[in-house]
């Protein structure tokens, strides 16, 4: 073989196994030649014409022959997306030495990685890796921008904080933990609004800037809901949210500094499971000192007994009876009138007031058992609410047997009340004490049952009497078949616990209709009755009869080896 042939051989042989693309074309724009990358990367085709080939409009226009004949595209690179990928394009025309053109080709450079590698970059300094969402910095950034341009408007500078999430992560595993966090992002993206901008800020805490024109505290809640919605594990996340409006103040102030006042009206209700938003103003400083005041109101009237019970009842919707009532305090101001617990139950939980008034409520109910009894109602119970600073912090077991014994009563008739939250920790300890009341007589009834976090996995621990569940936990939720699945394998669930359930927040006769058909049959709430004084439920029971809710229990036991043998 020739030496030239060869070469000219081998020559093709390379570009033909060359990695990047490349296309020849003639005078006539005709294909001339391509390589195997260019077959595949390119999907060039025989015969094409060089027009046919080029989708880029830009390398159309530098390949146009006006421009071609002024000289001006001897030797060009230009960047070009096709194929799925990015490529780098080196062009060069061959002119022979009378100054006729020849043709042109193209190597096409696969830039792909590089791209991506860029565009990760500028990705990752805007967004959160986890969720995909505006990042605290670029969130501040945009804010800012937001401000800049619509300086009359009012905006509102949300914060968000999920109750109590390190137990997601310990109870569910840090993998779980994650999938929440992304699903939180994920539901945002299906139910937000124009001109939202929703961030995570750190861990499980997010924050969301919007027009205040787009406020109204109930519908908002109802959209948090379904962006705190999480359908894989269908746990309640109960997340604190703090608020702050650019109206507040005349100062003028950094989008960071906003997002930490909004925080801040956060911590205020922060641990107070009752409780979601709180409203950042200058005048909180001013509030706490109020608040101070407003405490030695309340210890003034805890030795006025201005405290008073009211009592709600707990009733058989199949037969009607009565299987006790609830003691709820009221605070009975002669300045205020009177004052519901959400106003200062949490003001005492917090100073540890809460024992002391605790204590004033159980000695009530107590007085009234007492008297009951003496009446030839002896048959009557009521059950106390038990914070959980009483439930760690004293002796509890001491304090309360020692009430019982004050006013003779049997220690069946006074049930007790201890919150769902209050079981999260230390457990063996707290299952000894519940034994030892237990053991005394008292029946222990877990409160605001499925509100939490501890729900399933208490129960393995602790032999509860009665379970209470909250209805308005469920009400909240936006998919209604799914709380009522949830509700309905509680209640299984508990049923075969042997632990009959009493569910509170009962309103209208559907959900009479659906907790009976679940197998749940106490209920509590406002289709029976909202709380009322000791007096008007004296008067409610004259026409009613009481049953005991051992018997309840009892009927559980003997249907679980019927019904529920494997
Ligand atoms: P809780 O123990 O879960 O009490 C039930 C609350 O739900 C009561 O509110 C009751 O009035 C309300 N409720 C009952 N039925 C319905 C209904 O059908 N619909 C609706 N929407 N609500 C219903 P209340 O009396 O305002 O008490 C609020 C909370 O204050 C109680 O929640 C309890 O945690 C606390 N609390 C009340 N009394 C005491 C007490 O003596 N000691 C302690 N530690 N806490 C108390
Ligand atoms: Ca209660
Ligand atoms: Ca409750």
């Amino acid at each position: 073989m020739e030496r030239e042939e060869y070469l000219v051989q081998m020559k093709a042989v390379i570009i033909d196994e060359m990695q990047s693309p490349i296309v020849m074309f003639d005078k006539d724009d005709k294909l001339l030649m391509y390589n195997r990358a260019a077959g595949e990367l390119l999907r060039v085709q025989e015969g094409v014409l060089l027009n046919d080939f080029i989708q880029d409009t830009n390398l159309r226009y530098i390949l146009t022959p006006e421009r071609r004949h002024m000289g001006q595209t001897k030797e060009f690179h230009m960047a070009t997306h096709t194929c799925g990928k990015a490529f780098l394009i080196h062009g060069k025309e061959q002119w022979d030495s009378e100054g006729r053109y020849q043709g042109v080709f193209l190597v096409y450079d696969d830039i792909t990685d590089q791209e991506n590698m860029k565009e990760e970059a500028t990705y990752y300094a805007s967004h959160d890796k986890l969720t995909g969402l505006w990042n605290r910095d670029y969130f501040f950034e945009i804010v800012a921008k937001m401000l800049h341009e619509n300086p009359d408007e009012e905006f509102l500078m949300i914060a968000s904080d999920i109750a109590q999430f390190k137990l997601y992560n310990e109870i569910l595993g840090m993998r779980a933990g994650n999938e929440l966090l992304l699903n939180i992002a994920n539901n945002f993206r299906k139910v937000r609004k124009k001109g939202w901008v929703f961030s995570r800020m750190t861990g499980d805490r997010f924050a969301l800037f919007m027009p205040s024109s787009d406020f109204e505290e109930e519908q908002f809640l109802e959209f948090f809901d379904k962006v705190f919605e999480d359908d894989k594990y269908t746990l309640h996340i109960h997340n604190y949210i703090g608020i702050y409006s650019t109206r507040m103040c005349d100062e003028k102030i950094d989008p960071e500094a906003m997002y930490n006042r909004a925080y801040l009206a956060l911590e205020s209700i922060k641990g107070d499971l009752r409780r979601r938003v709180a409203y950042f103003d200058e005048k909180m400083r001013i509030r706490r000192m109020a608040e101070r005041l407003t405490i030695d109101e309340l210890e003034r009237a805890l030795q006025c007994d201005e405290f008073v019970i009211f009592i709600q009842p707990q009733v058989d919707s199949v037969n009607g009876r009565v299987i006790g009532g609830e003691t709820l305090v009221r605070w009975q101001s002669p300045k205020r009138g009177m004052v519901m617990p959400s106003e200062f139950v949490p003001l005492f939980e917090k100073n540890g007031m809460i024992i002391k008034m605790d204590y004033h409520v159980w000695e009530l109910a107590c007085r009234q058992l007492a008297k009951w009894k003496q009446e030839g109602h002896g048959d009557r119970c009521l059950s106390v609410n038990i914070s959980a600073k009483n439930f760690y912090l004293t002796d509890l077991y001491a304090r309360i047997t020692g009430l019982v014994e004050k006013y003779g009563v049997e220690p069946q008739r006074l049930k007790l009340e201890i919150t769902e939250t209050a079981f999260v920790l230390d457990v063996k300890q707290q299952m000894e004490l519940v034994r030892r009341l237990q053991d005394y007589g008292f029946l222990v009834e877990m409160d605001d049952f499925g509100s939490g976090y501890s729900s399933l996995n208490s129960l393995k621990d602790i032999s509860i009497d009665i379970l209470k569940l909250d209805m308005k936990f469920f009400e909240r939720s936006v998919n209604k078949s799914r709380s009522q699945k949830i509700v309905t394998s509680m209640v299984e669930l508990a049923n075969r616990l042997e632990t009959p359930v009493i569910a509170e927040g009962v309103e209208n006769q559907e959900q009479i209709d659906f907790l009976q058909n679940i197998g749940c049959r106490v209920v509590q709430g406002y289709f029976y009755s909202r709380p009322m004084s000791v007096e008007e439920y004296e008067k409610f029971m004259e026409t009613r009869e009481s049953e005991d809710i051992r018997d309840l229990i009892k009927e559980l036991k003997e249907k679980e080896t019927d019904e529920w043998e494997f």
